[in-house]
Protein backbone atom coordinates (compact mmCIF):
# COMPACT_ATOMS: atom_id res chain seq x y z
CA UNK A 1 0.00 0.00 0.00
CA UNK A 2 1.38 3.31 -0.70
CA UNK A 3 1.73 5.66 2.26
CA UNK A 4 2.10 9.39 2.03
CA UNK A 5 6.04 9.91 2.32
CA UNK A 6 5.43 13.62 5.11
CA UNK A 7 3.01 14.31 7.17
CA UNK A 8 0.69 17.52 5.55
CA UNK A 9 1.01 20.37 7.93
CA UNK A 10 -1.96 22.10 8.73
CA UNK A 11 -1.58 24.79 6.70
CA UNK A 12 -1.60 22.43 3.51
CA UNK A 13 -4.40 19.83 4.67
CA UNK A 14 -6.88 22.88 5.65
CA UNK A 15 -6.16 24.72 2.84
CA UNK A 16 -7.48 21.82 0.97
CA UNK A 17 -10.46 21.84 2.58
CA UNK A 18 -11.03 25.30 2.76
CA UNK A 19 -13.44 26.82 0.05
CA UNK A 20 -10.69 29.43 -0.59
CA UNK A 21 -10.04 27.88 -4.25
CA UNK A 22 -13.38 27.10 -5.22
CA UNK A 23 -15.10 30.40 -5.34
CA UNK A 24 -17.23 29.77 -8.16
CA UNK A 25 -19.34 26.49 -9.09
CA UNK A 26 -17.67 24.74 -11.56
CA UNK A 27 -19.09 25.57 -15.57
CA UNK A 28 -19.68 29.69 -13.95
CA UNK A 29 -17.12 32.07 -15.23
CA UNK A 30 -17.06 35.83 -15.44
CA UNK A 31 -18.80 37.94 -18.22
CA UNK A 32 -16.16 39.34 -19.89
CA UNK A 33 -18.36 42.37 -21.50
CA UNK A 34 -20.09 43.45 -17.77
CA UNK A 35 -18.19 40.86 -15.19
CA UNK A 36 -21.43 39.30 -14.02
CA UNK A 37 -21.30 35.43 -13.12
CA UNK A 38 -22.52 33.48 -16.26
CA UNK A 39 -22.58 30.15 -17.42
CA UNK A 40 -19.33 29.23 -19.76
CA UNK A 41 -20.21 28.67 -23.06
CA UNK A 42 -23.68 30.61 -22.96
CA UNK A 43 -24.78 34.04 -23.88
CA UNK A 44 -24.57 36.04 -20.74
CA UNK A 45 -28.08 36.62 -19.24
CA UNK A 46 -27.06 40.18 -17.92
CA UNK A 47 -25.50 41.52 -21.36
CA UNK A 48 -26.76 39.38 -23.75
CA UNK A 49 -23.06 38.71 -25.14
CA UNK A 50 -21.19 36.05 -26.43
CA UNK A 51 -17.37 35.53 -27.46
CA UNK A 52 -17.78 39.61 -27.80
CA UNK A 53 -20.63 39.97 -29.89
CA UNK A 54 -24.24 40.89 -29.03
CA UNK A 55 -26.04 38.21 -29.56
CA UNK A 56 -29.19 38.96 -27.44
CA UNK A 57 -30.38 42.79 -27.78
CA UNK A 58 -31.03 44.37 -24.76
CA UNK A 59 -33.22 47.32 -24.25
CA UNK A 60 -32.08 50.07 -21.52
ZN1 LIG B 1 -22.41 40.04 -19.56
Amino acid sequence: MAVPKRKLSKARRDKRRSNVWKLTLPGFSKCTQCGELKLSHRVCPSCGYYKGKEIIKKEA
